[in-house]
């Protein structure tokens, strides 16, 4: 299965099957979009009435990564969010694209001069793409990952620890890593009010980032009592089902047209 599925992969490259969706941000405390998530969506077509089917990432990206084919289409995928970002930056939108690096890309592929690369070639300005990473790729090889990150860092993009919390981070290395936001996986968001520890571990994670300077981003923020509990907690951005699932850049740009900065128009 993972072979056949490999091959459709390669094959949904060619056919332009994969495509980017879009989940905004916004700032907790003024309502503010701040940028969006960008999350890869592969439309396999087929014969049936619907002309195909949706592939999650869940299941493609494990075996795009073990194959090593997670280097081209991140490739892509990192090129594709900045031309779109840069088409916000020209509209006079000032909106952070955050792209996902997985370990192959981190590992293997000459990240840091395609970044810039693809940074010049846009003319995105680099404080407005983030890249997240998971802890765990960050703990494979601590030296590889401070000198990779303190290049990014030059490059002036910003850096998120994505799903925190769940791996198996040193809290020792994470003064010496040049990130500015850590990312709340979405469990225990999901959880916090059925479950004081997990409630507990989240907000821990908040005032940890707090203690270190770094912004802390909720997701998974699927009700409007999952935000009140993060505003309660200073928690500073949130990303989640309440207020947008991923959409295509079309209904996007759409959404950047209409929103007027106010969090409560998700109440109903
Ligand atoms: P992730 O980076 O942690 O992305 C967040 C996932 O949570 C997304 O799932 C998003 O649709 C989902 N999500 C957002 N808000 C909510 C919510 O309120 N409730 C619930 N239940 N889920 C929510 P998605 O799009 O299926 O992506 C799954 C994973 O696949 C991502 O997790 C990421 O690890 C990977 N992935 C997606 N796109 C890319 C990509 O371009 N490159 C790489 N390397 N990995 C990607
Ligand atoms: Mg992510
Ligand atoms: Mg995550």
């Amino acid at each position: 299965a993972r072979f056949q599925m490999l091959r459709d992969l390669r094959d949904a490259m060619e056919a332009k099957e994969l495509t980017l969706y879009f989940q905004p941000q916004f700032e907790l405390s003024t309502g503010k979009i701040i940028g969006a998530e960008a999350l890869l969506r592969w439309f396999k077509k087929d014969n049936s009435k619907t002309g195909g089917q949706f592939i999650s990432p869940a299941e493609f990206v494990p075996v795009a990564e073990q194959s090593g084919l997670i280097v081209p289409i991140g490739e892509w995928v990192l090129r594709y969010s900045c031309e779109m970002a840069a088409m916000w930056q020209k509209l006079g939108r000032d909106l952070r694209i955050a792209v996902n690096v997985s370990g192959a890309q981190f590992y293997q592929s000459d990240l840091v001069n395609y970044v810039s690369k693809v940074l010049k070639e846009t003319g995105l300005n680099p404080r407005n793409l983030e890249l997240e990473v998971t802890e765990s790729v960050f703990m494979d090889d601590i030296q590889h990952t401070i000198e990779t990150l303190q290049q990014l860092h030059q490059l002036g993009v910003e850096l998120a620890i994505d799903d925190f919390g769940t791996g198996y981070s040193s809290l020792s290395y994470l003064r010496q890593f040049p990130i500015d936001r850590l990312k709340i996986d979405q469990s225990f968001i999901r959880n916090a009010l059925i479950n004081k520890d997990d409630a507990a571990i989240a907000r821990t994670i908040v005032r940890l980032g707090h203690s270190l300077n770094l912004k802390v981003i909720a997701e998974g923020v699927e009700t409007k009592e999952h935000e009140a509990f993060l505003m309660e907690e200073n928690c500073d951005e949130v990303q989640g089902f309440r207020y947008s699932r991923p959409i295509p850049v079309e209904d996007f740009n759409r959404f950047i047209e209409t929103y007027k900065g106010d969090l409560s128009i998700f109440d109903k």
